[in-house]
């Protein structure tokens, strides 16, 4: 339907390339980052310093993130002296899934109707203003993301008659790659990430791992490693047929 989804040309283009590209390419008010308040900091740290205060920063406020995120947050504005538009799910479909199922339905029915209502619907909505956004997916983060490249079709987001054009800057960055940078340029971070959580999500679906565990595991613990999409990034998703 789109041709080609899978544009990777320069697979080891640094991130701050890959944003000074978007930049260029797409206007300020067509394209935005996706902060999900973790260690995708860095992106909000290298657009800043490529555009200034105008960064487009928005974030999925599901109702459900961490006091300490929502803390961060803010720090991160303050910081950065930017706005970060956060986006809320729709009032109606939480009190009729809330009422229907109670508050953790998720534990018991899988994270994706709930993740739908909280996160899908938002960011399709804001996706409908945008030619092109900005996330901080990277391959080491899962199996279900080793071939994601720093540029491609958003297939789940894109129409018959519109496409939408998806930055993974830090693709082909490793945690420790972040880090290094988080370290060497002082960059804020979510201070949950010294309390054993390496990815930082929604707080009844994030827990702390030890040091030998894969930080996917830390997110849906109870479901399997294919599966730990929430829809956002739905075209990583591995097809049943091609997971052992
Ligand atoms: S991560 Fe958990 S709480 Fe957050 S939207 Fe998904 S299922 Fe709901």
């Amino acid at each position: 339907m789109h041709g080609k989804d899978f544009v990777d040309s320069q697979p080891r283009t640094h991130p701050r390339e890959v944003l000074e590209d978007a930049f260029r390419r797409f206007d300020r008010d067509r394209l935005a980052i996706s902060f999900s308040g973790a260690e995708d900091v860095v992106l909000v740290d290298m657009a800043s310093r490529i555009v200034g205060r105008d960064a487009p920063v928005f974030s999925l406020d599901t109702g459900r993130l961490h006091a300490e995120t929502y803390r961060f947050l803010e720090a991160v504005r303050e910081r950065y002296g930017i706005e970060i538009e956060l986006l809320f799910p729709d009032a109606v479909e939480v009190e009729r899934l809330v009422g229907a199922k109670g508050l953790f339905s998720f534990y018991r029915d899988g994270h994706g109707e709930c993740c739908a209502i909280r996160k899908i619907q938002p960011l399709r909505r804001k996706l409908g203003e945008l030619d092109a956004w900005i996330t901080g997916q990277r391959q080491d983060q899962s199996v279900t993301r080793t071939e994601l490249p720093v540029e491609q079709v958003d297939a789940a987001f894109s129409t018959p008659g519109r496409t939408v054009t998806k930055f993974n800057p830090l693709a082909h960055w490793s945690s420790e790659d972040v880090w290094a940078y988080i370290r060497e340029y002082d960059v804020p971070y979510n201070p949950l990430h010294d309390h054993g959580m390496r990815s930082i999500g929604c707080e009844p679906c994030t827990r702390a791992i030890a040091a030998h565990q894969h930080e996917r595991e830390g997110r849906w613990w109870w479901e399997n490693d294919d599966d730990k999409e929430c829809g956002l990034h739905a075209q990583n998703r591995i097809p049943a047929k091609a997971v052992a």
